[in-house]
């Protein structure tokens, strides 16, 4: 069993008082590794010394920090399968899935190296003679960054990146369920950055991530996760007056128009919604799709869906892994079970998978559900678990109607052939990503975010990096004509 230790300052610490949390394995159901249970304490620890640590860290020029952040990137590239197999063996994703999201990891750090050295701020052209007013670009000062555990470390290097391209300094909170990576990154990088440039407190949310958000040392949070979770943290971070970016779930339409071509779309659906077990933000967990075609997209889809195969995520044969954890997996069945009472019916799937001689194991079927209304909790609620509920519509006007009329907005899908109705249809769906003709790529150059409970804020892109960033104003009088209080006007 491995036990990790945490990084505040420059020390490998344990939790104040030895406490630990045990890490298991989604596949085997064994538990590998121990992390330390963060006491508020060590978390107070954590907030000082990166605040100790912002002074020298943002008195860096720009090219210092964009050296260290590619040297992170090399760092990265070096250990992209140690990695890798850490996160698949932790959070039970395909251990392809976690070699892709870490091998795109290291072109993000360069990017925002980049982003560190072009950004600068302006001369503005006042309205007033006499004066010379210009803007600088400051770091917003010590972030706390609390992350899920369906991509840990994708995730943290979506805020990561850009809070230290902008001179900020960090406090980490990863998921008690998948910290591992994030530990081992903080390995590599804690012989790069400064230290206390980057600290990681492990344990769990009710109580490090509670007393992370609520310290008074924090200037930003950065949090993707659950909504529950982020109105707790609103509520926290609105008694300190400090500014949130919030990435939390969705209910993602993937609509399919009778002129689309069906096996393309067919694969965007799937890879939508069964890609990482359906355990993704993004998942396009609604098909809305066309009556004239329901019948003969629908019979296709079931089709492929029933031959996904679920396996050891490290076999590279295998499409489809456990879920997380068996709360998580309860929870899916139970939002299932209560679909099929309100009156949907199942397609395929439905239930936790058979595995002869693994009754304890975290396999749930890809399941297809019709017969789902838009009022119904299935049809609103995020499964976050391999689970598509389908719904027809028969106008564009319905469609976008029903692909609205939900409290999220994070990403939807459109599949046509007819141009004008892609950018027509982009145009009205309330949402923060649009996929034409795909569904889930993304970049780093990107910006990426919700709307309504999908969240607020926007990570990737210029955009992620002036979340991090706090304007300067600097005046200057140049005429050497103070203006006497009494005397204006
Ligand atoms: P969660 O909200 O339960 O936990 C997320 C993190 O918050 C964990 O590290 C947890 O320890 C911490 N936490 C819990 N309670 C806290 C509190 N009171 N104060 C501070 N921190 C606290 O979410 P989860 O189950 O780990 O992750 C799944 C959710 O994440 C889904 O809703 C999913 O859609 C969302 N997600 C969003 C994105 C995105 O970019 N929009 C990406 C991935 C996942």
């Amino acid at each position: 069993m491995h036990r990790y230790q945490m990084l505040i300052g420059a020390t490998w610490v344990e939790a104040e008082g030895g406490g630990g949390l045990l890490s298991y394995d989604p596949y085997t159901r064994e538990a590998w590794a121990e992390i330390p249970d963060a006491a508020p304490s060590d978390v107070d620890a954590a907030v000082s010394a990166a605040r100790d640590a912002l002074r020298g860290w943002k008195g860096l020029i720009p090219r210092q920090r964009a050296t260290l952040l590619r040297r992170i990137a090399d760092a990265i590239e070096r250990s992209v399968d140690k990695l890798a197999e850490l996160e698949s063996r932790d959070n039970g994703k395909l251990l392809r899935e976690c070699r892709a999201q870490v091998a795109g990891l290291p072109d993000r750090y360069r990017y925002f190296a980049g982003a560190a050295e072009t950004l600068h701020g302006e001369v503005l052209a006042i309205d007033k003679p006499g004066y010379f007013n210009y803007t600088v670009p400051e770091p917003v000062g010590v972030v706390a960054i609390i992350v899920p555990w369906n991509s840990p470390l994708q995730l943290l290097s979506y805020k990561l990146a850009p809070a230290l391209a902008a001179g900020c300094t960090v406090v980490v909170k990863p998921s008690e369920e998948a910290s591992a990576t994030i530990l081992e990154f903080a390995r590599l990088s804690a012989e790069i950055l400064p230290p206390g440039v980057l600290n990681v407190v492990t344990g769990r949310g009710a109580t490090a991530g509670t007393a992370l958000v609520g310290h008074p040392g924090i200037a930003k949070i950065s949090f993707t996760g659950g909504v529950a979770t982020a109105r707790a943290i609103a509520h926290s971070a609105a008694d300190n007056l400090v500014p949130a970016v919030f990435e939390l779930g969705g209910k993602s339409p993937n609509i399919v128009f009778e002129d689309a071509d069906l096996d393309e779309a067919r694969v965007g659906v799937l890879a939508g919604i069964f890609a990482a077990a359906g355990q993704t933000c993004i998942a396009g967990s609604r098909l809305l799709v066309a009556d004239a075609i329901s019948d003969r997209f629908l019979a296709g889809l079931a089709e492929r869906v029933r031959t996904i195969r679920l396996g050891d995520p490290a076999d590279p044969r295998t499409e489809m892994g456990p879920l997380c954890f068996p709360a998580h997996l309860e929870r899916v069945d139970r939002m299932v079970q209560e679909a099929l009472e309100a009156g949907a019916r199942v397609v395929t799937g439905g239930r936790r998978a058979d595995m002869p001689g693994r009754e304890d194991h975290l396999f749930y079927e890809p399941t297809i559900l019709t017969g789902v209304r838009p009022e119904q909790p299935i049809a609103r609620q995020e499964v976050f678990g391999p689970v598509l509920s389908v719904l027809t519509f028969s106008t564009e006007a319905e469609a976008i109607a029903i692909a609205n009329d939900s409290n999220f907005g994070l990403a939807a899908g459109i599949w046509t052939r007819d141009v004008r109705r892609a950018h027509r249809v982009a145009a009205q769906l309330d949402v923060g990503t649009v996929w034409i003709n795909t569904y889930r790529v993304t970049s780093y150059a990107s910006p990426f975010g919700g709307v309504r409970q999908s969240g607020y804020g926007r990570e990737n892109g210029l955009e992620g990096l002036r979340e991090f960033v706090a304007t300067k104003s600097v005046w200057v009088e140049t005429a050497g004509q103070q203006r006497d209080p009494f005397r204006v006007g």
